[in-house]
């Protein structure tokens, strides 16, 4: 008897677990229905239009950081952002899945600027700058921040103050990313033969909500020779 009010009680329990679980994203449909109401009713053509076409202008490359949306923050709609995310917006050279969006976005959909955009007070930026061991496969992933911290060693070592030195890792990322965009064949032969696109690091600030750029690659910018293919 005791036995089955407890499996009675487990059971009531994760049935209203369940309904809470429900409940939080039956919401997401149900902002999703007003929001596609409001925009018809707005503009009843809407959404024919967008479904025909996609001719975005730029690529967001930024942090899956959910405080970091990227049409919010720069006041854009549906179809003006091509964005690819992942932690501490990386671009790794071996990443298939960042390649391939680079590769339709310029190549495809020939946007004019990709934009890394990092973040002050990211979370895979500060734990890249721990020793911790976070396992397989997040060590993987944050071998690529360590990397650019031995690049940058002695500027970041002598900055004393623990946020301001993540802070500027942040921006240091953030252009080490812009160069390994510069490095891929995908944008040396855009810029060959299109001279686009241009190559923009930005960084985000938590705190107040401005976006700071911290460094720019026009298209055709020179890097060292060892990464530039001459027969593209
Ligand atoms: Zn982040």
């Amino acid at each position: 008897m005791r036995l089955l009010y407890i499996y009675r009680e487990k059971e009531t329990n994760s049935k209203q677990k369940k309904s809470d679980t429900m409940q939080s994203y039956e919401k997401l449909l149900l902002e999703n229905k007003a929001w596609a109401t409001e925009k018809v009713k707005d503009d009843p053509e809407y959404f024919h239009r967008l479904a025909k076409i996609q001719t975005p202008e730029f690529l967001w490359i930024g942090c899956s950081d959910s405080r970091v949306p990227a049409n919010e923050i720069t006041g854009t709609q549906p179809g003006e952002i091509f964005v690819h995310r992942n932690v501490a917006n990386m671009v790794v050279n071996t990443d298939t899945n960042l390649l391939s969006v680079l590769d339709y976005a310029v190549t495809h959909l020939k946007v004019k600027h990709v934009i890394v955009c990092g973040h002050y007070g990211c979370g895979g930026i500060k734990a890249a700058a721990t020793q911790n061991d976070f396992k397989m496969v997040l060590n993987m992933w944050l071998r690529n921040i360590k990397d650019v911290y031995r690049l940058h060693r002695e500027e970041l070592d002598a900055i004393k103050d623990e946020e301001a030195r993540t802070d500027r890792l942040v921006e240091l990322n953030v252009r080490e990313q812009v160069y390994n965009l510069a490095k891929t064949s995908i944008i040396q032969r855009a810029w060959k033969q299109n001279n686009k696109p241009h190559l923009h690091g930005w960084v985000y600030g938590l705190k107040d909500g401005i976006i700071k750029p911290v460094f720019e690659m026009p298209a055709g910018t020179h890097i060292d020779p060892l990464y530039e293919y001459d027969n593209l």
